[in-house]
């Protein structure tokens, strides 16, 4: 799954626009991950110009 890192994010919309299956959502100061919906291409941790996404094995 992917893990959102506080207070680091600019909600700048990039991963939101790479996510294949469009589970990340973005509001006005927060972004959201549908993990359910999520099939851990990691693309929106590639992107993410602030590093502020991250994979965690779920195990
Ligand atoms: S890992 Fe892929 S599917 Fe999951 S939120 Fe990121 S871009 Fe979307
Ligand atoms: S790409 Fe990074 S900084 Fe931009 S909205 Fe997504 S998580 Fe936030």
């Amino acid at each position: 799954m992917i893990y959102i890192k506080e207070n680091l994010c600019d909600f700048c919309g990039t991963c939101v626009s790479v996510c294949p299956v469009n589970c990340i959502e973005l509001f006005e100061a927060k972004i959201e991950i549908d993990n359910e919906k999520c099939i851990d291409c990691n693309l929106c941790v590639k992107v993410c110009p602030l590093d502020v996404l991250e994979v965690k094995d779920e195990k």
